[in-house]
Parts: structure tokens; C-alpha cells; sequence
């Protein structure tokens, strides 16, 4: 079978619609956009309720607050909100991620640094190893690790009490987590894509920060193109500000947001080359679905797991792919929007929404 070619002008290492973090999102080691607080957090109204609770209670206790769970596709706020619960504790945040610590010792060094109610952050928690998660359970059911030095005879264990830290791990599938560190969090939230009127909400926030005049009109564009990810439309916003410049004196219109947004080839629902070329993979080679995901990942040339985590859950969630236990099939809405027939045969599943237990 063929492989689809990609053409030679498109950027894959700059490409706009990327949901991993990017040095061009930093200052100087810092994002000025990320919110701080609770009230400048938009969006996610049900994690949000649920986490005032669960602060408010763990300050009137005067405990540390219980274990977070945060699951999601990237770029939709975890790290942020590890931060604001930090805040809202009036606590330190450590972030590290689940690939850093490599060794139990490496853990039990950053467990033994905290102070009593720290937050210890770890992006991408189901990729510890399970030597690491072994430590990691007493350490979050006991706040204490056994840990064992020397060898044979000179072995000797001691028992090493830990100060009560609330662990916030992040995972973009709940499902790939083992059942026994899933069930040792007290807490667990699901983050949504966002809707275009709360993305349209936090680019003028951005925009106000950054001090780029801008209409609502623009910021409405530039959130609908983001695919439900405040990642994305941070930044757009700010390659969209550079046309601005050019265009219209610096302020962010409807007009210069269509115009930059085009050039950058973002069509109007936030689909970019890989997309297009995914979807019209499914409608040409494989007559619409069902196809495996490791099948299309080979047609594509693309990882199963960046179309699992990237490209699928804003597909999903537009109804422009259904997920069927056979396979990927595309959907008449997709085929309407790329101009294509709806394959014959195509069986047209509801589309379905990622679960918990994703990945399983
Ligand atoms: P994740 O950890 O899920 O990959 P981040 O927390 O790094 O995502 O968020 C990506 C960026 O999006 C942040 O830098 C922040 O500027 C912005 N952001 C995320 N969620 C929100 C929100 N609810 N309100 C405002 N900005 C947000």
C-alpha cells in the first residue's frame, strides 16, 4: 500500500495546531499567560467547582489536600491547574514528569525534598516505570518509603516518614494508568476541549496581557480555530498579532484573522494538512472505514499515539470520525466538509467521546 506524501512546504516542526508545549509559549522560562488563580481559569466549570470544594475543605481541615487526578488531551490546562491548586494552598509546586524519573531513587529524593502540603506535579504519570510506581504507592497511602541500601548480608531497610504532600499527576488516558495508582487518587477530573466562546474568552485575556488591541470578532476567530485547545489559541494569537501589524495598525480584526489564519493553513474549523491528509487517508485507501489505528498510522507516517492524543479527540468531538470496535470510519459530516462522496458501506457510528477508560 502507498504511502501518502506530504508536501514539501509543510512545516512539521512548526506546525500551529501542535498541542505539545513549544519554546515559542515560554518567556524566559515563564509563561505570562498562565492563569494563577481559580477566578482566572476559564472554562472547565465542573473541575473547577469540584477542586474549590476540595481546597476549601482541605484549608478548613488545615490537611494537605487529597490526590489529583487530571486526564485530558495536552494543552488544555493540567499543568496550570497544578499551579493554581499550589496557589490556592499558599504551597510550593515541584513539576517533573513521569519519563524524568527514571529510578525509585530519583523519586525518593524529590519525595524527601518536599515540605509538609507541597503539590508534586508529574506530567505524563503513566509513564512511570512500575520499579518508581512500587515507592510511589506507600509514599502516597502511608507518606513514608522503605528503602533499602546495601547488599547480601550488609542490607539494611529503613523506614523513612515523608512529609503530607498532595500528588497532581497528569495523563492525556486515564486508561493506560495501572489500577493501583488510578484508585490512590482521592480526586480525579476530567478536562474538556473547550468551547469556542471560552477559548474566544481566553484569547483576550492573552491578548490583554501581551497588550495586543483586538475585537471580539477576531478572538472568535482565532477560537474557533484552535481546535478546543487554549494552547493553540495563545498561540495563534500571537502569529496572528504579526499580520495585525501589517494589515490593520496592530489590532486584531475578523478580517487579519481570517487572512493570517489562512496563510497558515487552519481552515475554518481549526483542521490543518495532517488532518485533511488522515481523513482523506480513511476516504481513499480504505473507502471510508472501518481501519485499524496502527494501519493508518503507517499510512500516514505518523505515531498511533500522537493520532490517539492529537489528532482524534477534536476529531471526535466535530463528528468528523467515529470510533467503532472494527476500526476508525469516517463520518458524512467530514466527507461534506473535504468535498468528498460518503463512501457506500461506510458504517456511520455515532461519533464517540474519549472515556476513562481510553487506552485500555
Ligand atoms: P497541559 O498541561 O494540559 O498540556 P497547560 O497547563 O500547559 O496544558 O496549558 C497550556 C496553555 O494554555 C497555558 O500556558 C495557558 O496559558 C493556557 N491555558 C490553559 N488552560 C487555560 C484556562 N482555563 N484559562 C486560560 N488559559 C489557559
Amino acid at each position: 500500500m502507498s504511502k501518502i506524501e506530504f508536501s514539501e512546504e509543510f512545516d512539521f516542526e512548526n506546525r500551529i495546531t501542535d498541542t505539545s508545549e513549544i519554546p515559542e509559549d515560554v518567556v524566559e522560562g515563564d509563561n505570562p499567560l498562565r492563569p494563577k488563580s481559580l477566578d482566572e481559569y476559564i472554562g472547565q466549570e465542573k473541575a473547577k467547582e469540584n477542586l474549590k470544594v476540595f481546597i476549601e475543605a482541605a484549608k478548613i481541615r488545615g490537611e494537605s489536600l487529597d490526590h489529583v487526578l487530571l486526564y485530558g488531551p495536552p494543552g488544555l490546562g493540567k499543568t496550570t491547574l497544578a499551579g493554581i491548586i499550589a496557589n490556592e494552598l499558599g504551597v510550593n509546586l515541584r513539576i517533573t514528569s513521569g519519563p524524568a524519573i527514571e529510578k525509585p531513587g530519583d523519586l525518593a529524593a524529590l519525595l524527601t525534598n518536599l515540605n509538609e502540603g507541597d503539590v508534586l506535579f508529574i506530567d505524563e504519570i503513566h509513564r512511570l516505570s512500575r520499579a518508581v510506581e512500587e515507592i510511589l504507592y506507600p509514599s502516597m497511602e502511608d507518606f513514608a518509603i522503605d528503602i533499602i541500601t546495601g547488599k547480601g548480608q550488609m542490607a539494611a531497610s529503613y523506614h523513612l516518614p515523608l512529609p503530607k504532600f498532595t500528588l497532581v499527576g497528569a495523563t492525556t488516558r486515564a486508561g493506560q494508568l495501572t489500577a493501583p495508582l488510578r484508585d490512590r487518587f482521592g480526586v480525579v477530573l476530567r478536562l474538556e476541549l473547550y468551547t469556542a466562546e471560552e477559548l474566544a474568552s481566553i484569547v483576550e485575556r492573552s491578548a490583554g496581557i501581551l497588550g495586543v488591541p483586538i475585537e471580539y470578532d477576531g478572538a472568535l476567530e482565532i477560537a474557533s480555530r484552535s481546535r478546543g485547545t487554549p494552547r493553540i489559541a495563545n498561540r495563534m494569537l500571537k502569529r496572528v498579532r504579526d499580520f495585525a501589524l501589517v494589515m490593520s495598525d496592530g489590532v486584531i480584526t475578523l478580517e487579519t484573522a481570517r487572512t493570517a489564519l489562512d496563510k497558515l493553513e487552519v481552515d475554518e474549523l481549526g483542521l490543518d494538512q495532517n488532518d485533511r491528509r488522515m481523513l482523506e487517508a480513511i476516504i481513499k485507501f480504505y473507502n471510508g472505514g472501518p481501519v485499524g489505528l496502527e494501519t493508518l498510522a503507517a499510512a500516514i507516517g505518523e505515531e498511533s499515539i500522537t493520532i490517539e492524543d492529537v489528532y482524534e479527540p477534536y476529531l471526535l468531538q466535530i463528528g468528523f470520525l467515529s470510533r467503532t470496535p472494527r476500526g476508525r470510519c469516517i463520518t458524512a459530516e467530514a466527507c461534506r466538509h473535504l468535498g468528498y462522496d460518503f463512501p457506500k458501506g461506510t458504517v456511520n457510528a455515532l461519533p464517540t467521546q474519549p472515556s476513562l477508560l481510553d487506552g485500555q
